[in-house]
């Protein structure tokens, strides 16, 4: 089930999105690729899945070359892509979007199958059960990109490409889509990861490559590079995770009235502000 990637390069007319990528993933890894906007990632995640056709380079997955194959062909060897729009089916019901995951394996006849694999993904995604009536398209951000991942997991892949599955979602639902990740994993998933959200990426990741401009720049073990000063400014928002002020205590703020008490003319910047928009009303 390994996947490999030899000089890849992909352009749109002129312009080229990638330039000589390569990378590889071995069996039961979850390996991250990082980057700013545009760098080309989705473009590489395009390329493999077959959505995209490289003007050269070559890919291998499972000891076979798949360079030139049509999408079903490479969904059907179990390498299944999610991708970053998710491109649902708004005004289906959340249980016929994850049957459609599973249309080459219903066209071959395995109706008991899909059933099964159904009721595993209500597991991993109970919100999903309980809202399977329900239209993908009035969904949260959250749970439609779990009814895409879902949807991926109904072709029965043994590879996933997830593109930016954090984008747009709220900070506790990242955390939970990250330990579900990891889940797979342990399931015997293996996971080509794209992510803006680097930190989180490369704390679940066992490799990770950093792109810029089309090119791997970087490469090597997640924890070495989250630990890298370089990556830590570049993309890591920083060298320590930024701190939030603690509140003032309740000790502080009453000594602050008290003192202020003493000194009416001292007022706060914001007294000050707020004066001023009431004199506006
Ligand atoms: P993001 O994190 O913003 O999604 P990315 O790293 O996934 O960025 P890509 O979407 O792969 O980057 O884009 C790589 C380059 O290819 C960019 O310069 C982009 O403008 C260009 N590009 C992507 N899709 C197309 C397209 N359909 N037509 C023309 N250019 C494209």
């Amino acid at each position: 089930m390994r996947l490999e990637v030899e000089g890849l390069e992909v352009a749109y007319g002129p312009v080229r999105a990638l330039h000589g990528v390569s990378l590889w993933v071995d069996p039961g890894e979850i390996v991250a690729v990082i980057g700013a906007n545009g760098a080309g990632k989705s473009t590489l995640l395009r390329a493999i899945s077959g959505l995209l056709r490289p003007r050269a380079g070559r890919i291998w997955f499972d000891g076979q070359e798949i360079t030139g194959w049509p999408p079903e062909r490479i969904v059907a060897r179990g390498l299944v892509h999610i991708p970053e729009r998710r491109q649902l089916f708004a005004s289906m019901s959340v249980e016929d979007n994850l049957r459609l995951g599973a249309y080459l394996r219903l066209r071959r006849g395995e109706r008991k199958g899909v059933e099964e694999d159904l009721e595993r993904v209500y597991e991993i995604f109970p919100r999903l059960k309980e809202r399977r009536r329900q239209l993908a398209g009035t969904l949260s951000g959250g749970e439609q990109q779990m009814l895409a991942i879902g949807r991926g997991l109904m072709a029965r892949p043994r590879m996933l490409l997830l593109d930016e599955p954090s984008l747009g979602l709220a900070p506790l639902l990242v955390r939970e889509l990250f330990r579900i990740i990891v889940a797979l994993r342990e399931q015997g998933l293996t996971l080509l990861l794209v992510e803006q959200n680097a930190r989180q990426a490369l704390r679940v990741a066992d490799r990770a490559y950093v792109m810029e401009t089309g090119r791997i720049v970087r490469e090597g073990p997640a924890a070495a590079l989250l630990k890298d000063p370089a990556l830590q400014v570049a993309y890591l928002g920083g060298p320590a995770p930024c701190r939030i002020p603690e509140p003032p205590s309740a000790e502080v703020l009453s000594y602050a009235r008290l003192t202020r008490a003493a000194a009416p003319g001292d007022a706060t910047v914001g007294e000050h502000g707020n004066r001023g928009d009431d004199a506006g009303g």
